[in-house]
């Protein structure tokens, strides 16, 4: 029976290391690092996510600025409020919440962003970084699944890990950090044949798919560590990852549990790294 990856508890020391060096910031007469959330409508899921990360701000003394944009409001004024943060020496870390009004381009807001503030680590100027082995602010849901691997002890050089998924914001970033750790690194998607195949050749397995019940726990390789990012709220209200938990479990030597996994970890790595820019990135703001 595979061990259990407690993100709550992880993420929870994390937490209080992030807490005592926000404190000790303040104390030693700095400003508390910043943090602006930018909400655009009114989506029931977004509006939870950036309720849990304001949250977090304040259990970790690090200052939040909320801004709730209404939904009909202009990509020209949300772009010309990141200006106004991007500016702020108080703002360490700006956040737009995910996803947008289809009458703005993502793309285009993203970039906006101060690259030393983009916090989520979505900027392609950050992505790139941790593509050429300089990583700066980490995309922080690969960042936050690293943080999860390391509780391990697993040694990472020669692993060979298998990511289900390449999206922009996990699967992609995902392979960069794997790569980085010295892994074998084969991405899998919606086009890719026999998954079973790959799965089953996964030291790491990492799924982030957002499709329930799409990696069989038969076919995970015993002994391996398996990693569900996927979340997704059934009819009946249950939250559920990609992977059959309850028969990978019995093959895997490691596994994160959904919810209680990689969820705490990515709220956390963004508090982490809006530290880190405060500390490293913005000494003179
Ligand atoms: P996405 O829809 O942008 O990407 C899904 C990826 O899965 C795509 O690259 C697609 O090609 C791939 N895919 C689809 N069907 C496949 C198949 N049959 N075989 C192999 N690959 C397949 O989603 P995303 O934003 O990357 O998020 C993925 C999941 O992770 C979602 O459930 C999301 O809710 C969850 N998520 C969790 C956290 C967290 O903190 N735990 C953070 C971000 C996303």
């Amino acid at each position: 029976m595979a061990t259990i990856i407690d993100g709550k508890a992880v993420a929870q020391q994390l937490r209080e290391l992030i807490r005592q060096k926000a404190l000790a910031r303040v104390a030693s007469g700095l400003r508390a690092p910043g943090l602006a959330v930018i909400l655009v409508g009114q989506d029931p899921a977004s509006m939870i996510y950036v309720a849990s990360k304001r949250k977090a701000c304040a259990e970790c003394g690090v200052t939040s600025f909320a801004y709730d944009l209404p939904a009909d409001v202009s990509q020209a004024q949300l772009l010309a409020k990141i200006d106004q943060l991007n500016a702020d020496p108080k703002v360490d870390g700006i956040l737009v919440q995910l996803p947008l009004p289809l009458h703005i381009d993502t793309e285009t807001v993203i970039e906006r962003i101060r690259p030393d503030k983009d916090v989520d680590g979505f900027h392609p100027y950050n992505v790139g970084r941790l593509a050429v082995r300089l990583p700066l602010l980490r995309p922080c849901t690969p960042y936050g699944v690293m943080k999860l691997l390391e509780t391990t002890g697993i040694p990472f050089k020669g692993q060979h890990a298998i990511i289900v998924g390449a999206s922009n914001l996990v699967g992609r970033p995902m392979g960069l950090e794997l790569l980085l750790a010295g892994c074998t690194v084969t991405t899998t998607h919606r086009f890719t044949r026999d998954l079973a195949d790959y799965v089953g050749a996964a030291d790491i397995l990492i799924s982030a798919a957002g499709k329930p019940g799409l990696v069989k726990g038969d076919w995970v390789k015993p002994g391996s560590v398996v990693i569900d990012v996927g979340i997704t709220r059934l009819p009946n209200g249950k939250i559920t990852g990609d992977i059959e938990f309850e028969i990978a479990a019995q093959r895997a030597a490691w596994i994160t549990p959904v919810p209680g996994g990689v969820g705490p970890m990515t709220v956390t790595m963004l508090l982490q790294n809006t530290l880190y820019a405060a500390e490293q990135l913005h000494t003179k703001l």
